[in-house]
């Protein structure tokens, strides 16, 4: 892995790559909520130290909110089809969370296991993700919990930590990090030393919530699938989707047909299982009729289902959903209260 020093700050680094024609994405403000967006000046993007997370991830900028999957005409019976293709250009996505860049190797496990979904995967391969490694954390963050940390690499291109003198330090994880850094090779000074990282990041790991015992866990719910407990802990949850929604790694969809006159899309548009329409059959039955079932549903698959299929949790310890609830459900709570439980 190389390793370069950055010799400027983030504001010249990012103007840099403008300034190159690069698409940047960064948080930034839209109104007062801090979110990823497009960037034309550099001056815009938040500067790291400024925030915890963005409130929605980045995940929609390889799996969008909706979009057209196929366009089709019809007169009569001559039905026209045409297959819609995602945008091709290159994006860097930068400003991430490690715990953000982490769940993007989970999702694309999802979108290239037996079905490759192209759209996905295309802008995957056209995007770069530029890490930096958090300078602070809330009471909702738990990425300790699920294998991570406050300065962790996985799923990142380039990952930006702070040596002891305050200065950037970009770890370069892959080819495409590579290029990023050769496109503003100005700005970077390779390092042959060892780099001694500023203490915080330590101090951040050991402040983070005590780390859940996802083995113990995935037991517990292997066996109580049934439990009363259910009920119980989620009876106050609304369905709002708010979670779903925000989750780096929620990834269920709703298929579509739209029609204007005679002409109509297929739309790929986000779902989730918060929702009672979601399992609802055309019967009318629904093997979800209530919500502690949803809920139930939404846990099982974080750190049951997914682990049975993949072998990893499919929670990155952002925090958000925690954030988000209207109702305080944290689910880093849920699961460790669930576990005291005795086992049916
Ligand atoms: S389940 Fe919650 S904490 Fe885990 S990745 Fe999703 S939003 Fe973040
Ligand atoms: S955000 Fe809270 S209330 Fe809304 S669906 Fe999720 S757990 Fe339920």
């Amino acid at each position: 892995m190389k390793i370069y020093k950055l010799k400027t700050g983030y504001t010249e680094f990012l103007g840099a790559l403008l300034q190159k024609g690069k698409n940047v994405i960064a948080p930034r403000f839209a109104g007062r909520t801090l979110l990823f967006g497009k960037i034309d000046k550099a001056e815009e993007a938040v500067l790291p130290e400024k925030y915890i997370n963005t409130v929605r991830s980045a995940k929609e900028f390889m799996f969008p909110v909706t979009e057209a999957v196929v366009e089709f005409s019809f007169r009569n019976k001559d039905v026209k089809i045409h297959d819609a293709h995602p945008e091709e250009d290159e994006k860097l996505i930068v400003g991430l969370r490690p715990c953000d860049a982490a769940a993007f190797t989970i999702t694309d496990d999802i979108f290239n296991y037996e079905y490759k979904d192209e759209f996905y995967l295309t802008r995957r391969r056209n995007a770069a993700l530029i890490t930096f490694a958090c300078e602070s954390i809330d009471e909702a963050c738990f990425c300790t919990s699920v294998g991570l940390k406050p300065d962790s690499i996985q799923g990142s291109d380039i990952l930006f930590k702070k040596n002891s003198a305050g200065t950037y330090i970009a770890y370069v994880n892959s080819e495409k990090g590579q290029k990023v850094i050769d496109s503003v090779k100005e700005l970077f000074e390779e390092v042959i030393e060892v780099v001694e990282d500023i203490p915080l990041y330590r101090d951040l790991e050991n402040k983070m919530r005590s780390p859940l015992d996802t083995v113990k866990i995935k037991e517990w719910l292997d066996k109580n699938f049934e439990s009363p407990l259910w009920d119980e802990y989620s009876s106050r949850c609304l369905g709002c989707g708010s979670c779903a929604y925000l989750c780096p790694t929620c990834h269920c969809f709703d298929i579509v047909d739209e029609t204007k006159y005679s002409q109509g899309l297929r739309r790929k548009n986000w779902d989730a299982c918060q929702f009672p329409l979601f399992t609802l059959h055309a019967s009318g039955h629904n093997p979800r009729e209530v919500q502690s079932k949803r809920y139930r549903q939404r846990v099982m698959h974080k750190f049951k289902y997914y682990s049975d299929r993949f072998n990893k949790t499919l929670c990155t310890g952002c925090g958000r959903c925690v954030r988000s609830c209207p109702v305080n459900l944290d689910i880093y709570q849920v699961v460790s209260e669930l576990t005291k439980e005795e086992t049916a």
